[in-house]
């Protein structure tokens, strides 16, 4: 009969542990265009103290790294239960604190700074309960995974999908500690974003009915994804366990133009996709290409030879979905304890790379809510931390 993880303290002192933790990760300003490595570091040195071992997985540059550490019998390098959270967190600008949002506040019932909902918290747990394991006593491995830029579309967790795939037979799953208020989420949509940029001949706009127009262009794009749009909405593909049960393209942003008596020489269009799981977002994206760089290009080519269209994808989030009676699901349920139902949420996470592209059961269950995500005066109610705490040390791993 297996039982929970045997950690070498009491709960006060884990929570306390938890606590002294999660002040140095959020001391660390690891905003996505920054390095994380100063946190890589600490977090390699405070496992290394409890006798496990570090890989880092490094971005080109060498700036940035995603970090892997398995505790417990990792024979035959078995991963066992992956713990995955991301390091980065996004900016503070523009936005009004009341303190400085790197310096971690204590009240009553909250822990207040830039990363603690997302998702600093989270890591806090599993470095305190890592730290203070007792891994001899461990039946089935831990595997702490941390990685880098994930709020600017999952780069790190990317460069890791190879790594993960090697995992496979060798992992039980996985657990994205993304704020859900620590419910179990088995599903949520997915995202990219994309821009799309028409450029023509800017002229006197005496000889505009000789130009293409990129500003009429855009609109013609943005008209299309509109059709789209209804399309979605009243034939689907529909899927109703999401509050919006259907893919959306969201036209973010349109910038082109200087003034009235000029024709514009370009015009940017940004735009985002939420799909569900059942409908392909690379489909959607290349109906929007296709129409971007065919027929409208082909309307601004026939009155201009400099006419030109370009379309990039700027990020890439893909949507999650594990069946609600898999058998990890109910292994983190049962030991989570979980009476609510499996839950869906309508934000991104890793969890879409992690089980759909690498192929490892997953759920996303973390402390917070997503409310309290990227704002000012980011916070994590304690009694979530502590009931994080209880959840991952009651994984009958040990
Ligand atoms: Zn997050």
């Amino acid at each position: 009969m297996s039982s929970g993880i045997p950690v070498r303290c009491s709960d006060s002192e884990l929570y306390a542990h938890m606590l002294d933790i999660l002040g140095r990760l959020v001391g660390f300003d690891t905003t996505s265009h920054k390095s994380n490595l100063e946190l890589i570091h600490y977090v390699q040195e405070l496992l290394a103290g409890n006798g496990i071992d570090s890989e880092l997985h490094w971005n080109e540059a060498r700036t940035k790294a995603n970090l892997v550490a398995t505790a417990g019998p990792g024979d035959g390098g078995a991963r066992g239960v992956v713990w995955s959270g991301h390091t980065d967190v996004v900016p503070v600008d523009g936005q009004s604190w009341s303190a400085d949002p790197f310096t971690l506040r204590l009240t009553q019932d909250a822990a207040i700074g830039r990363g603690t909902a997302d998702m600093k918290g989270f890591i806090a747990c599993c470095l305190a309960i890592l730290s203070m394991t007792d891994h001899a006593r461990l039946t089935t491995p831990v595997t702490l995974m941390l990685t880098y830029e994930e709020e600017i579309g999952c780069v790190g967790a990317r460069h890791l999908v190879e790594e993960m795939r090697t995992w496979q037979g060798r992992v039980t799953g996985c657990i994205v500690g993304e704020p859900t208020g620590l419910d179990v989420v088995v599903g949520h949509k997915g995202k990219q974003n994309h821009r799309i940029t028409f450029t023509g001949e800017p002229r006197h706009a005496a000889l505009a009915p000789q130009l293409p127009n990129p500003i009429v262009a855009a609109a013609a794009l943005a008209g299309h994804a509109g059709s789209r749009n209804e399309e979605f909405r009243t034939e689907g593909p529909h899927d109703d366990r999401f509050d919006i049960g259907h893919s959306w393209i969201n036209i973010g942003r349109i910038d082109g133009g200087v003034k009235p008596n000029i024709v514009p020489e370009s015009c940017v269009v940004d735009l985002e996709i939420r799909n569900i799981p059942a409908h392909a977002c690379d489909d959607i994206a290349a109906d929007l290409h296709g129409h971007a760089t065919g027929a409208l290009r082909d309307g601004m080519r026939a009155l201009s030879d400099v006419a030109e269209v370009t379309v990039e994808q700027l990020s890439d989030t893909p949507s999650f979905a594990i069946e609600p009676d898999h058998a990890f699901v109910t292994f983190v349920r049962e030991a989570f304890g979980a009476t609510e139902d499996p839950c869906y949420v309508p934000f991104g996470t890793e969890a879409g790379l992690i089980c759909g592209h690498a192929g490892i059961p997953t759920v996303v269950c973390g402390p917070g809510f997503i409310t309290e995500a990227h704002t000012a005066d980011e916070f994590v109610a304690l009694d979530q931390l502590r009931g994080c705490l209880d959840r991952l040390t009651s994984l009958p791993l040990g």
